[in-house]
């Protein structure tokens, strides 16, 4: 099983989310665990403060040093030998996650992410107490919870077990170097457009053939950088 620690001042941002749709059916069946903490608890003062302003000057606060590396200490122990989780921080600044990166984190037992807030964290409490920092994508938000929902839903989901249809997965976007193809339901026709003929022949084998074209076309013609990148990194992991 693995276990999600999450550190933020906004707790109360992923009740719904741990509840509801994967990740509540991964939690309720008990193959993963995600407990989310109030940075707050780890504060000394009588203001609950976790931010300051910043040295040199500029716009903003930045996120104290003290309560941040309390809360990871207390949840994955030291940096070093004694480490209990990986700890991961979401950053703009951070390498960008990618399916390869979701499929190696899943691996881990325990995951601490700490989400930054305002012009981001100390950056002592970073090299003191956090083994990896995290992008979601190049633009910014307001908070890292979102960016810890993200990893968090992209992890539930290959957790064995928790997709009914192991055959989902395998054929999605990002499983290899392509994007999957386009998908259709009933009806068979909708405001003039027919659903591709093939879909309907009952012919498997098409089908898949057909299937394994567009997706091709589809990555070609949206995204040919995956043929390059990830094939690539495919091809080194293999070597
Ligand atoms: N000053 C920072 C910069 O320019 O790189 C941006 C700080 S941002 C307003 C506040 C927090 O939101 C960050 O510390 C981080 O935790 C989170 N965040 C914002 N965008 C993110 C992204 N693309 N990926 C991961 N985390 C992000």
């Amino acid at each position: 099983m693995l276990r999600i620690d999450v550190i933020t001042i906004f707790p109360g941002l992923f009740e719904a989310f741990c509840d509801e749709s994967i990740v509540g059916i991964a939690v309720r069946t008990g193959r993963l665990e995600v407990a989310v903490h109030d940075l707050r608890d780890w504060t000394t003062d009588p203001h609950r403060t976790v931010d300051d302003s910043p040295y040199g000057g500029g716009p903003g606060m930045v996120m104290k040093p003290e309560p941040l590396v309390a809360a990871i200490e207390a949840l994955a122990g030291p940096k070093g030998p004694e480490r209990t989780a990986r700890v991961i921080a979401l950053s703009p600044q951070g390498e960008r996650l990618d399916q390869v990166g979701l499929e190696g984190m899943v691996k881990e037992q325990a995951l601490v992410l700490v989400c930054g807030r305002y012009e981001g964290v100390d950056q002592r409490a970073i090299e003191l107490a956090v083994d990896a920092e995290l992008s979601i994508g190049d633009y910014v938000l307001s908070g890292g919870e979102v960016p810890a929902m993200a990893v968090i839903e992209g992890l539930a989901r290959l957790v064995p077990g928790v997709v009914g249809n192991p055959e989902s997965i395998a054929t999605e976007s990002f499983q290899g170097p392509t994007l999957e193809g386009p998908q259709y339901t009933r009806p068979a026709e909708f405001r003039g457009q027919a659903v591709p003929p093939v879909l309907l022949s009952g012919d498997h084998g098409a089908v898949e053939r057909w299937r394994a074209e567009q997706s091709s076309e589809y990555t070609r013609r949206r995204r040919p950088d995956l043929l390059d990148t990830r094939g690539a990194r495919e091809r080194e992991k293999q070597s």
